[in-house]
């Protein structure tokens, strides 16, 4: 038997319908905030996500899949979406008729880290991005959207972090006076950590290894170190926050492991996931446009991770299978065949049946529609063919009474739009 590809999994039906209910929430509510949908590829030049991730973070260094096509060019299955939306941008000049554009993009992502639970090597997200505006009231914006999309889809026990990363007036004094505290933990950090920390001190402090998350617990913070504009945006973002009613946590080392942010990164966590507690993650980038080629463009974006999104909300266990309308037990081949029509004309008509195709009893043809929670049942045999008329059960009621064949697609459309 082949299997899957370890750290890849099938969405099944059963869960797909919480996906589809995710998915749907988001489209509204991202439109209902002037979002416009964006489709990029899933595979992009390699030199983008290594030039705007960064090349010491753990995305570019270990976890791409990265191979070269048949002509030798390297291309990579892409980490994530917000550098090709930024390609995007800056190839099709999207800034020209106006520089504030906003979009969503929903799609599968590939990195290979180690799978566990709430880890995967192709997961989903689900990005939204503003481009065009700098103050960190959109900032806010961004993060009541995943707070209403929490609320819209039922989901508690949900915190926002924020931090701010400061900008490249500011953020190098912190990279001073970090690496001089690194220097003094030296000797508990991990290897990886001791390579990266001359060249960009910040990934040691989002370092998954527990013994240099402690070794970090009382590293300076960068709120500290903000140069004025930093320090006014960050207030800004805070008091937007309570205006707006959103409960947030300041977290000192939310530092997000990609290079591109600067000022405001935010995360949303979640207690319901174990270790894997971050369901989305964002901030600010106001470089990464100008880095791609474009024009200086300040834009900030944040990514939900779908599949642990979609796990809390199967979790609460609230959706359903569609169930049939209507199902049509038919015996005998001529029944069969006259159900067949029925079902593709139903179908047409918005209206899910189901029938037997193997010559099942009438016995297990209504347990399979108990099984489906069918609300009605048609019963054609060969009494029904002679009569003209098949016979329509209310499973509820259990009334049943005749329909004269040409009338009985009418009669159960009629009874579904009725529910
Ligand atoms: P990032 O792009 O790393 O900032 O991640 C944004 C969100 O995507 C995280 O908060 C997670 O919810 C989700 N995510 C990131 N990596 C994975 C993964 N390997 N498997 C499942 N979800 C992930």
């Amino acid at each position: 038997m082949i299997q899957l590809i370890k750290g890849f999994k099938d969405i099944l039906p059963g869960e797909v319908e919480t996906w589809q209910r995710v998915e749907r929430v988001a489209r509204t509510l991202f439109e209902d905030f002037g979002f416009k949908e964006i489709r990029i590829p899933i595979m992009e030049k390699t030199e983008l996500f290594a030039r705007s991730i960064g090349e010491d973070t753990d995305i570019v260094e270990k976890e791409m899949y990265t191979f070269p096509d048949r002509k030798g060019d390297l291309i990579t299955l892409r980490p994530e979406a917000t550098a090709s939306i930024c390609r995007s941008y800056v190839q099709h000049k999207l800034y020209a008729q106006d520089p504030v554009r906003k979009f969503y993009t929903i799609g599968p992502m590939f990195r290979r880290e180690r799978p566990q639970k709430g880890r995967y090597r192709q997961f989903y997200q689900i990005n939204v991005e503003i481009f065009g505006i700098a103050s960190a009231r959109v900032d806010a914006e961004l993060i009541l959207l995943l707070t209403i999309l929490c609320q819209r889809l039922g989901v508690q026990d949900v915190a926002a972090h924020i931090n701010s990363l400061g900008c490249p007036e500011c953020r190098p004094d912190f990279k001073t006076s970090l690496l001089k505290y690194i220097d003094t933990v030296a000797d508990q950090l991990c290897s990886d950590c001791l390579r990266r920390k001359d060249r960009n001190p910040l990934r040691v402090l989002d370092c998954k290894v527990p013994t240099c998350r402690e070794a970090m617990t009382d590293a300076p913070s960068i709120i500290d170190c903000l140069c004025n504009i930093c320090d006014t945006e960050f207030k800004t973002l805070q008091s937007t926050l309570s205006r707006l009613d959103v409960h947030y946590v300041m977290d000192k080392r939310l530092v997000r492991g990609l290079d591109y942010y600067t000022r405001a990164t935010f995360e949303i966590q979640t207690g319901s996931l174990g270790a894997q507690s971050a369901v989305a993650g964002g901030g600010r980038y106001d470089g990464l446009v100008k880095l791609l080629g474009g024009p200086d463009t300040p834009a900030t974006g944040f990514a939900i991770g779908f599949d642990r999104l979609a796990e809390i909300v199967q979790m609460q266990g609230d959706d359903r299978q569609r169930r049939p309308d209507v199902y049509i037990a038919a015996m005998g081949e001529q029944s069969q065949s006259l159900a067949f029509d029925w079902v593709c004309q139903l179908g047409r008509q918005g209206c899910y049946s189901e029938m037997d195709h193997q010559g099942r009893s009438l016995k297990s043809q209504m347990k399979r529609a108990n099984r489906l929670d069918a609300p009605y049942v048609v019963m054609l045999g060969e009494n029904e063919l002679n009569s003209g008329a098949a016979v329509l059960r209310n499973m509820t009621t259990k009334d049943q009474i005749d329909i004269p064949f040409d009338q009985l697609v009418q009669a159960v459309i009629e009874r579904s739009q009725k529910k």
